[in-house]
């Protein structure tokens, strides 16, 4: 493969980089090395990157802010497409927003604040890219990013460049239907609605306190490891006050550890690795199912060393 990767490498794709550390693009900072790292620049580059992907048959993996990844320790066999502040120009017109995917969430929110443009307060605090957040309908617990998602533009593993509306999205509680439509996610207008800019920035204000006060923030950490199962939130409560009453906080292997402040998080100590975080994963579910007979499912997705990335608790 390395021959087909050092040939791939001379086409205009963006900026690569060989043999670059995983830990550099994940928040929790954990990973080996990719063999080749692509940032693309243009639209264009995006859809020559992945008809080569395709001639040369080199498996590759999609990656945002890595807000929401954890890389194995022996990293990656292959390419990792970063869709970040390469591809980030965006404009404000009529309420709408137009931006390129690799745009910084919070950036996008500041922006948003200033010109009044209300709708997408809830994602304040949260970071990572836009195609990431659409990709993940991420959002606060009761709205998605998909609320405000007008169209979205992606590009396909031929390399074409294919639209999706509002529908053919199938946003869901952190899912879509773009999970499993195997694009990059290039750009996408998001649909806001006017009001006093300072009316905007105060609640958005509001909202990034509480979450401040809710997220250990000196630690590494990818946010809430498992989702909120409708179900057990109901009956029993939210994933952190389950593991909490299943004395998991303080729970340790390794360098990673549940933080006393939130027992949905796991923060990285200094050295931790990626079979510590996948094993503290196992014993918060084995314990959680054992005692409310739920069994929890995660947020955080696992990239394996051969570019699958797939639901943490399913390894
Ligand atoms: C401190 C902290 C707090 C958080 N709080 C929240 C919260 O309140 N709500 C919430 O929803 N999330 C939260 N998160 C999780 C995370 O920020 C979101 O899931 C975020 O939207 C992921 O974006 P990303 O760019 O980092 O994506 P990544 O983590 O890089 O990737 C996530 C997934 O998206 C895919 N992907 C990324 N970019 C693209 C693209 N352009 N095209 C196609 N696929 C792509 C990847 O393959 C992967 O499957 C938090 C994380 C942290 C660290």
């Amino acid at each position: 493969m390395h021959k087909a990767l050092r040939e791939f490498a001379l086409l205009d794709i963006g900026r690569i980089k060989f043999n670059a550390p995983l830990r550099d693009h994940s928040r929790w900072r954990i990973g080996g090395s990719a063999d080749l790292l692509v940032e693309p620049g243009s639209i264009l580059q995006v859809q020559t990157l992945r008809r080569a992907l395709r001639d040369f048959g080199i498996p590759h993996v999609i990656i945002g802010d890595g807000s929401n990844l954890l890389f194995d320790d022996k990293g990656v066999h292959g390419v990792v497409i970063k869709i970040g502040r390469a591809l980030s120009r965006f404009s404000v017109s009529d309420g709408f927003i137009d931006a390129e995917a690799g745009v910084f969430v919070p950036r996008l929110i500041r922006i948003s604040g200033r010109y009044g443009l209300s709708g997408l307060e809830h994602t304040i605090g949260i970071p990572g890219t836009l195609g990431g957040l659409i990709l993940m309908n991420g959002g606060s617990m009761q709205k998605g990013i998909g609320s405000n998602v007008e169209q979205v533009k992606a590009v396909n593993q031929k390399g074409e460049l294919v639209e999706y509306n509002q529908d053919a999205c199938r946003f869901a509680y952190r899912e879509s239907a773009l999970q499993k439509a195997d694009v990059i996610i290039v750009a996408a207008r998001l649909r806001c609605t006017l009001r006093d800019p300072h009316t905007v920035k105060r609640e958005m204000l509001q909202i990034l306190r509480s979450r401040r006060a809710k997220f250990p923030l000196k630690q590494p950490n990818c946010g809430s490891v498992f989702i909120s199962d409708p179900a057990m939130y109901d009956t029993i409560g939210p994933p952190g006050k389950v593991i909490e009453e299943c004395c998991l906080k303080g729970f340790r292997i390794g360098d990673a550890m549940i933080p006393n402040i939130h027992a949905n998080f796991i923060v990285n100590l200094g050295s931790a690795t990626s079979a510590d975080v996948l094993q503290i994963i196992r014993t918060v579910r084995t314990k959680v199912n054992f005692h409310t007979g739920y069994w929890l499912r995660c947020e955080v997705r696992y990239v394996t060393p051969d570019c699958q990335v797939v639901p943490a608790h399913t390894i």
